[in-house]
């Protein structure tokens, strides 16, 4: 949705420049100005929803901006430098045809959006619109280079950054080539969770935890078509995953809390926003150490093997569409992600198990949209062995325009329910993703709203996993806050009496904080956290906003073994070629547990890490 405002800024220069009759934030007729100029001078402002919403502001004289602000929450290392860099471009080239930066596309899609938005109030006509997008940046094709390491990797992601970082540990010179201008993949939007069980500690006794349990309820979570051994290695190695991270240096709360589809308080929690703490970590280290340069906007396209069949290097498509080949002595560690942004190829996976009634582009995705299963076709070329290509994760909390995971309101499982349009509870919301998400798919307009009290914002002021405090994001229309549970059905257009109805019956459940074994109708039993915090949602304000299902996670990919090599059709080792995180397959099965995910990536990248340094050709 798109919303004009003008600003007070606006204002003030429209009551200062009334008496001139300078127009300020209408749209005049673009033949009436076109005499003149093209634009109507003035200030102009309009608001967009990037991963958060944000405001463009555009300064116009008669025939060119000015001067463009952006008021933004991007997140930071994905969106936050494009919302620095774009306006400077624009401005340099007073042009719009500027190519979406890869990795932040939705974000650089709102700048250009609000700029050309500002243009149409500022009184632009349709043909100076098109002329303004035609004028794109003179791209001035560099050198083709060539470039040998010993460990390479593919992909700057969450699985690749804990690849380099390992190799580089070990000792090895590592280049790392990444498609966007940036690292983080995925891993940067997620909300951060990462399942870790410290077995034996007294957080585990308290939560009743143990790696055993972890095993048991990853591999059933995922109606055990997941590897056994990989599962075993995931969740043993989890705690392991943390401990380093924390020994780069990177920060957690201590706060141990049940991720959306976690099954069980495990997931612990960063101390930064989304995934920005791993990143923030990573980057950490290639500041103080030597010998991992990053070849960015460098878009691998072809592995390269020798004469007797082992991988040795890739060969790239540069920021200027130059090629860039890499050769490495020792191992290529495949980091590309999933596919969950290339529609084609996941419609073609989902025919295969039909798990979805559809996931066509009319469902939207989390995923930062350099994520098209590059790594798995590269893979599948040099023989690699695809598994369960068929098994996608959808989750039930996309934001309604973006499918994008920020706006969601919830903190743990415990606090929160959803209901449909008639103001009803629909699904057991401590249950498995797939289960949530199916349920939701049959809901009326397939959507539903998250319900919870003020037990998780007391205040406010408090941050989501997303960076956003839930008072911004009612201000920005993305959530609701009413001091009844009456307004806040009205304001969501839910019937009160039905929404009351629904939350009296769940707080019976919850009543005491302690109904330990019993289950709500659903098959519900996580209710409250440990401290009896989450005594029900009774606790005005309420809020609430609205979520539909999202593509999140692709479990099918390539196949490996327990030391992470990929394995070909004939369930041989490809030698060379090693692989981790989301591009690889059948560590899940149907459904991944929340907040399994960073644990993956963090654990079979350092495997792969140690695995490509050791290998020689
Ligand atoms: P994982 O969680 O498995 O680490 P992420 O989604 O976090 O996966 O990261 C995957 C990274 O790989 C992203 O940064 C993405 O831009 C990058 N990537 C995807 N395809 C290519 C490609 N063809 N060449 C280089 N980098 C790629």
């Amino acid at each position: 949705m798109k919303k004009t405002m003008r600003r007070l800024l606006c204002l003030v220069l429209c009551a200062a420049m009334a008496l001139s009759a300078v127009a300020c934030g209408s749209a005049p007729s673009s033949s009436a100005s076109s005499a003149a100029g093209v634009f109507t001078p003035g200030t102009y402002s309009s608001t967009q929803t990037g991963m958060h919403e944000l405001t463009v502001t555009v300064t116009v004289d008669a025939n060119a901006i000015t001067d463009i602000q952006v008021e933004h929450q991007e997140t930071e290392g994905v969106g936050a430098p494009i919302a620095e860099s774009l306006p400077a471009q624009i401005m340099e080239l007073q042009g719009l045809g500027i190519d979406a930066v890869a990795g932040a596309t939705i974000t650089s899609n709102a700048i250009l959006e609000g700029v050309t938005d500002c243009l149409k109030q500022a009184g632009a006509s349709d043909e100076t619109i098109a002329a303004w997008q035609a004028k794109s940046p003179e791209v001035v094709k560099e050198e083709d280079a060539e470039y040998t390491t010993d460990v390479l990797v593919i992909g700057a992601g969450g699985a690749g950054m804990a690849a380099a970082v390992t190799a580089n540990q070990a000792g090895k010179n590592v280049i790392v080539v990444e498609k966007t201008g940036a690292m983080g993949g995925n891993t940067i939007l997620s909300g951060g969770a990462m399942n870790a069980v410290d077995d034996g500690s007294e957080v585990a006794a308290e939560h009743e935890d143990s790696v055993a349990l972890h095993i048991q309820q990853t591999y059933e979570g995922g109606d055990e078509q997941g590897d056994l051994e990989l599962v075993t290695i995931l969740c043993e190695q989890a705690w392991d995953g943390v401990e380093w991270m924390k020994e780069l240096g990177m920060e957690f709360t201590g706060v141990v809390f049940t991720v959306t589809g976690g099954l069980w308080p495990r997931a612990q929690q960063p101390a930064d926003p989304e995934g920005t703490g791993f990143f923030k970590t990573y980057q950490n280290y290639l500041d103080n150490n030597e010998g991992i340069t990053m070849l960015y906007n460098t878009t691998a396209n072809e592995l390269l093997v020798d004469e007797n069949g082992a991988v040795t290097g890739v060969k790239c498509t540069g920021a200027t569409g130059n090629t860039v080949t890499v050769t490495a002595t020792n191992g290529v560690v495949l980091a590309t992600g999933g596919l969950a942004r290339n529609v084609e190829m996941r419609v073609a996976a989902n025919e295969e198990t039909k798990l979805w009634p559809t996931l066509d582009e009319s469902i939207p995705s989390t995923n930062a949209s350099g994520i098209t299963g590059d790594g798995i076709v590269m893979a599948e070329a040099v023989g690699a062995n695809l598994v369960q290509m068929g098994n996608i994760q959808l989750l039930p909390l996309g934001d309604p325009e973006t499918g994008s995971l920020s706006g969601n309101i919830e903190h743990s499982v415990e606090s929160r329910i959803f209901v449909n349009e008639q103001g009803e509870r629909f699904v057991n919301e401590g249950g498995r993703r797939d289960e949530m998400t199916l349920a939701l798919f049959e809901q009326t307009n397939t959507t539903m709203f998250i319900i919870m009290d003020s037990d998780t914002y007391p205040t406010g002021d408090e941050l989501n996993n997303f960076g956003e405090t839930i008072n911004d994001l009612v201000a920005a229309g993305r959530a609701y806050k009413a001091d009844t549970l009456e307004e806040l059905a009205e304001q969501i257009g839910v019937p009160a009496d039905a929404l009351v109805a629904t939350v009296e019956e769940y707080n019976r459940y919850c009543k005491g904080g302690d109904l330990e074994g019993q289950t709500d109708s659903f098959g519900r039993t996580l209710f409250s956290d440990v401290e009896g915090v989450n005594d029900g949602i009774n606790d005005g304000p309420f809020y609430a906003a609205e979520r539909v299902p999202t593509v999140h996670h692709t479990m099918g990919g390539v196949q490996i073994d327990t030391e992470c090599h990929v394995i070909n059709t004939d369930g041989e080792i490809i030698p060379g070629l090693f692989a981790a995180g989301e591009v690889t397959g059948g560590i899940h099965g149907t459904n991944r547990l929340g907040g399994n995910a960073l644990t993956d990536t963090v654990v079979f990248g350092r495997i792969a890490g140690t695995s490509a340094s050791e290998y020689t050709r």
